[in-house]
């Protein structure tokens, strides 16, 4: 049963033991305090049969979660633990097992729209003991001739411990061979996933990401450093991945992130996927296991936007206009910032798009269904947050606290939001 006791700030809180295992699930109770007068409940629950793994054969973790007030008022705090009662474990565990899972799928259906993420496996293979893939493929993903070099790099991982088991939003980590300035090996380097988690190949033996070449002038990083030296800087392990030919071997690790994921009740779901530069990488693999998987392709309103500074940059672009021909549920979006719009604007990044034609995005954003994904630069999280804060529709993405909550949102910047600003589990963010 679930227990009130007083705390020392003069309130009832609820909590919940771990429950046995009936259903051949773990059941784990998580409250915490949301603002001095709620708190959010949230059961998870992991499902461990064989009949209730997801698509990538992992155990389905299912969350329901709802927030109650905080009371110093006894009556009140029974109140709550009255309405935590009926949704919990303990009137889950009363019925047989395909009940209780047909229970929490309502419950999170009908009274949830938090998305339920599938257990990612993490750190198969560590930096001490990476595994050796080889390159199948690392072809340009640029259209024509533009500033920037990008590649699309597949990689065969068969008979690894990464074989089938890396889910789409995930990264893995590759080692540049050699030694950096102190004579170490070098650190690895982190690239998303650029293909649906059974792969480029649909057997989860050759993954694939997209790989920009780091090309800048020298400057000085420390002390001692000579501040005339402005000879070109190649990024070690972006530059190593892209002059690599296939046949040649690399050193991989990973996968890592457990939470930049699909879903697993994909069509539950709408989206809003906002990409600049390589942060394309997920959304390729994501929107190719959304719209051309072999089982359905989902009914779900997929939106990319995509942010370049020419148009030559945009990354695979065939793909996606081919892909919005096809598919009447997904809408393809370029804001390009370093060229004069066609009806002569300046140009625009993501957020301006999405501020200049929010109409067409309000009944997206205002779903409770959508789930908003922003993947790329540090600084477009904090102008698609300001965005999203101008036209109200922020709740349900992120929240914040002083100085954003007291602040108008045209005077917020990347420190503030990084600062203040928490993405909820309905906007995911990879930016780097
Ligand atoms: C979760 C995650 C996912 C990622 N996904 C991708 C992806 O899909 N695709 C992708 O391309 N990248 C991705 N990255 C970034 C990637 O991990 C690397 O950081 C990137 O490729 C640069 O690595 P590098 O070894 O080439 O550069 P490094 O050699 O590590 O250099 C990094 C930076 O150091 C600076 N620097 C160092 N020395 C000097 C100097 N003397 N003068 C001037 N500047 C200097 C430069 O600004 C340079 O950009 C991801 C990162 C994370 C965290």
């Amino acid at each position: 049963m679930l227990t009130p006791f007083y705390t020392g700030c003069g309130a009832y809180v609820l909590a919940a033991p771990k429950s046995p295992s009936r259903v051949g699930a773990r059941h784990y109770c998580n409250i915490r305090p949301i603002s001095p007068e709620q708190l959010q409940v949230e059961f998870v629950t992991i499902l461990e049969l064989s009949e209730y793994v997801g698509d990538a054969g992992l155990p389905v973790r299912r969350r329901v979660g709802f927030t109650v007030p905080v009371s110093s008022n006894r009556n009140s705090a029974l109140a709550s633990r009255r309405r935590i009662n009926a949704h919990g474990p303990e009137r889950i565990l009363a019925k047989n097992p395909k009940t209780a899972i047909a229970d929490i799928q309502t419950m999170t259906m009908t009274k949830n729209t938090t998305p339920i993420l599938p257990e990612a496996k993490l750190k198969l293979v560590s930096a001490a003991e990476p595994v050796t893939g080889v390159i199948v493929s690392n072809d340009s993903c640029v259209r024509g001739k533009s500033a920037s070099f990008v590649r699309h790099t597949e990689i065969d991982i068969s008979g690894t411990p990464l074989e089938n088991n890396c889910l789409i939003g995930q990264a893995f980590g590759v080692i540049a061979p050699g030694k950096d300035e102190q004579g170490k090996p070098h650190k690895v380097r982190l690239y998303s996933l650029a293909c649906p988690s059974s792969g480029e190949d649909g057997a989860g033996k050759v993954i694939s990401t997209t790989t920009k070449r780091v090309i800048e002038e020298r400057t000085p990083q420390g002390k001692g450093d000579d501040p005339d030296d402005h000879r070109l800087f190649l990024g070690v392990c972006s530059n190593f991945l892209c002059d690599l030919r296939p046949g040649d071997e690399v050193k991989v690790t990973g996968p890592n992130g457990k939470r930049f994921l699909l879903p697993v009740n994909r069509d539950q779901h709408d989206y809003l996927f906002v990409a600049a530069g390589t942060g394309i990488a997920p959304f390729r693999g994501m929107i190719m296991e959304l719209l051309t998987s072999p089982a359905q392709p989902s009914s779900s309103e997929i939106h990319l936007l995509m942010g370049a500074p020419f148009t030559t940059d945009l990354l695979y672009d065939d793909l996606f206009t081919g892909l919005a021909t096809e598919h009447d549920n997904f809408h393809y979006h370029t804001a390009i910032s370093r060229e004069t719009q066609a009806d002569g604007r300046p140009g625009l990044y993501v957020h301006h798009l999405l501020d200049q034609r929010f109409d067409e995005f309000s009944a997206l954003l205002g779903n409770p269904r959508t789930i908003v994904y922003i993947c790329g630069l540090a600084g477009m999280q904090s102008g698609v947050f300001q965005t999203l804060a101008r036209h109200g529709v922020a709740d349900g993405y992120f929240t914040t606290k002083s100085p954003l909550a007291d602040t108008d949102p045209d005077d917020w910047d990347l420190q503030k939001v990084r600062r203040a600003a928490r993405a909820t589990e309905r906007c995911m963010v990879e930016v780097y």
